[in-house]
């Protein structure tokens, strides 16, 4: 038996959400009071323009379990979804996006779970929700990539999930920059169960991902979480060498028997066909070495411009001399 009343923190994620914060604010604290459930909000602003922090710090005035704090640019939502694990204090957390698409009902039954014994919950969507085409058809496109590179099925599962302290702190301690929340959790293994959700519509604003920041995310999960591309390059070097044993043997045949001058057109296809595989392999083996030259650096994930008077104590990535 738990000796003091376990707390539930949840972090939200949020790069220019001023219209979303009041309301989800009010709608969790108000869900969670009902329930009886201890909680945290932490409030993470990823760097937004529209004055978001300010309504963090208005929330966090009202609501004294409501935290925050602000990026000094737009780190990323894996930034800020580490950033809020670094702030919580909870037996355990949940990770949802702060413009209510996540929807809050889920959340007791996450609770449900974790109260009996259940270390990682999994929020699986049932649907994608109202999106538009060409968003449909790119999210479509990086969730098979990524599924298939990293073997999990990633079309379903989301940032939506409930983890317990042990899992946070292990998540914490790992020391890689470039950081893939959906599939860490699965990676790190833990007693896990799945939750489904129906993805609701948008409270307010619009979405934040474009086609191109999409698929910049999906090279770079790609890249961050598994090597087959780089193993695709030496299969393509086999197929051309396959070929080209081929091609050596009818080249030689024809030169003893005297038939040899034609075969312009060979040559052009070859050369064309082998500059195309040689740049393909060297972009991809580039990612890799960009990755390697990223995580060498060692910089950290964030940095946090300011924090809500709610903060206490040093926080990691925090400009030092603003630490009271
Ligand atoms: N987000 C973030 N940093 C970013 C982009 C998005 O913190 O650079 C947050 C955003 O505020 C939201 C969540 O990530 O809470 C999901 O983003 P969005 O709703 O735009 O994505 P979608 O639901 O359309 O996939
Ligand atoms: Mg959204």
């Amino acid at each position: 038996m738990k000796k003091k009343m376990a707390m539930l923190s949840i972090v939200l994620p949020a790069y220019n959400e001023k219209q979303n914060i009041a309301n989800t604010a009010k709608v969790l604290s108000g869900l969670l009071e009902e329930k009886g459930i201890d909680y945290e909000l932490v409030f993470i602003s990823d760097g937004s323009k529209d004055g978001t922090f300010d309504e963090i710090i208005k929330a966090a005035e009202e609501n004294p379990r409501i935290k925050g704090a602000e990026f000094s640019r737009n780190f990323g939502k894996e930034a800020g979804i580490f950033a809020g694990l670094e702030l919580t204090a909870g037996d355990a957390v949940i990770v949802m996006d702060c413009d209510l698409q996540h929807p809050p009902e889920v959340i007791p039954r996450m609770w449900e779970l974790w109260k009996e014994g259940v270390e990682v919950v999994e929020g699986i969507k049932i649907s994608r929700g109202k999106e538009s085409l060409p968003h449909k058809l790119s999210a479509g496109l990086f969730y098979k990539i990524m599924s298939k590179l990293i073997k999990v099925d990633m079309n379903a599962s989301s940032d939506y999930k409930l983890l317990d302290r042990k899992v946070v702190d292990v998540l914490l301690t790992l020391p890689e920059r470039n950081t893939f929340f959906r599939a860490l959790t699965f990676w790190v293994g833990f007693r896990t169960e799945t939750v489904e959700y129906e993805v609701q519509e948008r409270q307010y604003g619009e979405s934040k991902w474009s086609f191109w920041s999409l698929m910049k995310y999906a090279v770079s999960n790609a890249t961050s979480f598994s090597t087959l591309p780089l193993q695709l390059v030496t299969v393509m070097g086999l197929v051309s060498i396959l070929f080209s044993v081929g091609l050596a043997v009818q080249t030689l045949v024809k030169f003893l028997m005297g038939t040899a001058v034609e075969g312009f057109t060979t040559v052009i296809l070859l050369i064309l066909i082998i500059g195309g595989f040689l740049m393909l392999s060297l972009g991809i083996i580039g990612h890799y070495i960009a990755r390697i030259y990223e995580e060498v650096k060692g910089r950290p994930k964030y940095i946090i411009r300011r924090v809500t008077d709610t903060v206490q104590g040093s926080v990691t990535g925090m400009w030092k001399k603003e630490i009271n």
